[in-house]
């Protein structure tokens, strides 16, 4: 494809609403424009990458022996309710009503449908196993839509369900699809962990989720180098007796934020147990920086504001304007956020508790409650929600100890077993002729959340750096002086007709602009390979190559090009 095509548009700074940089590029490159709150166009550039994500997801699940349908977005009340989920799902859900006044509600995903078709075709151990899939929009009206399409309301979703006879099969199906987790997120080049799971809202026995690692990833991983233990730790947690933990003393431990830490994760790194009744407080310490203090229950922020707290002489309370400036939260912002890096934290690892963040002295007026980013959980669950495991504690399988890492979860894998088919009475008649119930395992994929972590993952001071199998173009051919000279205009061409007819996805930057601004466009777009035209380098029949990961530029003769691009 050609620039001079190709409809994009890119920007030099990220619209104020974007907090995390792959949002932020998304919106710079011209990926995707945000139409409401958690809802996203992807406009044709964005769009080429969520296919190629979308060719590579299907790729694998087609060669697993899934088989791909497409159910309706647009579900019926009364099969939720034959599983009871159309009370229990919760307001994540968008319930809404035909001109009958009939209840339906948008898919936030789709158990309970194909459970209805496996009722309706499946009817014999003869036909199975079976695996359907499908690669679908899903609404969830999620609480906290933020992110870009990393936790939008409406995203893309690639869901499968696997349909057999027995345990032991949905063991194999489950392998097989952990298997092609592993290959999907292998061939988009991404560094990722699976990791034990619990089951959630979605329910079922075992469950593995896939996470593309990264600082800003919303759940907390713990693994152990040693073993190939490695779980969410709201399951490790779940599994692990809690560490012994250091004797309760007076003395306050200091320590610094290793990265964008909350509330929760603060008391993880100083193994304190959350409850209602300590404070997180900001202040200002004797050589002016901003300091994050736990109070234990007992201390009121008066005796803070006297000095009378040991170890706390020549603080003060941070105002709320350096607090804002320390979270970088944007006036009249008052969600959950988390101490930047680098941030002190003190805290007496006696405290029994804490809650909120807490400025101001005797009147506490700004509030930031200590919640990860995008748990739709309420307030009362959060704190219930809090991890306790601490890098160090013994692994639960006794055979080192634990590490712990972020991660965005990219893809779910479940044994739902026969909580489905028990519900709906979706059975078949077995070889020994009883009716049974199927055993059925779900897989999810975040397709068009795949996009924001890989960025997330991938990029640097100049923009997207995608890996290749989902680069929007594999290399950008920069024309300097198409309009200008006609010999660049030439070769360019050229050069293009065979690129394309050696099957090379590439881009031809033939606008009338700058180089610089030619280049910046091509480097921020993440396009992994570039060659460079121009006069003077045709005089002596030769182009520039540079990779987008870096490196030093090549110069190769503009006969050999698809034989090095290759
Ligand atoms: P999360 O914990 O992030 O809310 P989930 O556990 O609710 O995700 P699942 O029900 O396991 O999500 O759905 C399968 C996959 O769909 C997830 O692994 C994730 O990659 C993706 N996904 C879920 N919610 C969203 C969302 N709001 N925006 C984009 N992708 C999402
Ligand atoms: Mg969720
Ligand atoms: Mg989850
Ligand atoms: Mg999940």
């Amino acid at each position: 494809m050609r620039t001079s095509q190709l409809y994009f548009s890119t920007l030099k700074e990220a619209p104020s609403e974007a907090e995390l940089v792959s949002h932020k590029l998304m919106l710079r490159a011209g990926l995707i424009k945000r139409l409401g709150s958690g809802l996203y166009t992807w406009m044709p550039l964005g769009l080429k990458v969520l296919r190629k994500v979308e060719g590579v997801v299907r790729d694998e699940m087609d060669k697993a022996g899934a088989q791909e349908l497409l159910m309706p977005t647009i579900q019926p009340a009364e099969l939720w309710q034959e599983t009871g989920r159309w009370a229990l799902f919760g307001p994540q859900m968008l319930k809404i009503k035909d001109r009958h006044e009939r209840d339906f509600c948008f898919g936030p995903t789709h158990e309970e449908v194909i459970t209805d078709i496996a009722r309706l075709e499946l009817r014999s151990y003869k036909q199975l196993p079976v695996n359907f899939y499908q690669v679908q929009v899903k609404f969830r009206d999620e609480i906290r839509p933020r992110f870009g399409v990393m936790r939008a309301r409406e995203f893309v979703m690639k869901d499968a369900y696997s349909f057999d006879a027995s345990f032991e099969g949905l063991q194999a199906s489950y392998g097989r699809m952990y298997q092609a987790y592993s290959n999907v997120f292998s061939r988009l080049g991404l560094a990722f962990r699976a990791v034990a799971a619990d089951t959630g809202a979605i329910g079922g026995s075992g469950s593995h989720e896939f996470h593309v690692l990264a600082d800003a990833g919303e759940d907390l991983l713990a693994y152990c180098p040693d073993s190939d233990y490695a779980a969410n730790v709201e399951l490790a947690e779940a599994l692990a007796p809690a560490a012994p933990r250091a004797a309760a003393s007076e003395a306050l431990h200091d320590v610094e934020t290793p990265k964008q830490t909350t509330c929760e994760q603060v008391a993880g790194l100083m193994g304190i147990p959350i409850e209602k009744t300590v404070k997180l407080i900001a202040v200002i310490d004797a050589a002016g920086k901003l300091v994050i203090v736990l109070l234990r229950g007992d201390h009121s922020l008066n005796e803070v504001k006297l000095g009378k707290v040991e170890g706390m002489d020549g603080f003060r309370f941070a105002t709320e304007e350096e607090i804002r400036a320390a979270f970088n939260c944007p006036p009249g912002f008052l969600g959950p956020v988390g101490a930047p890096a680098g941030t002190r934290i003190i805290a007496d690892r006696t405290v029994a508790a804490m809650s909120d963040w807490v400025c101001g002295a005797n009147k506490p007026k700004f509030h930031i409650a200590g919640v990860n980013w995008g748990r739709d959980l309420p307030e009362a669950d959060v704190v219930a929600d809090v991890r306790n495991v601490v890098a160090g504690d013994p692994s639960p399988d006794g055979r080192g100890v634990l590490a712990l890492c972020r991660g965005i979860e990219v893809g779910h894998v479940f044994q739902l077993r026969t909580k489905y088919s028990e519900a709906m009475n979706a059975t078949f008649t077995d070889v020994d002729g009883q009716l049974k119930p199927f055993e059925m395992g779900c897989y999810g994929i975040g397709v068009s959340r795949i996009v924001g972590a890989a960025i997330e993952q991938n990029h640097d001071e100049r923009g997207i750096r995608f890996p290749l199998a989902m680069a929007p173009f594999a290399l950008a051919v920069v024309a300097v002086g198409y309009h200008r000279s006609d010999a660049v205009k030439a070769a360019a061409d050229q050069l293009y007709a065979e690129l394309q007819a050696a099957g090379v996805d590439v881009l031809l930057d033939d606008r009338n602009e700058r180089p610089g601004s030619m280049f910046a466009d091509m480097e921020l777009i993440g396009i992994p390979h570039r060659l460079t035209l121009g006069d003077k380098g045709l005089a002596e029949g030769m182009v520039e190559y540079v990779a987008r990961r870096g490196g030093d530029l090549e110069k190769v003769p503009l006969g050999e090009v698809a034989a090095f691009i290759r």
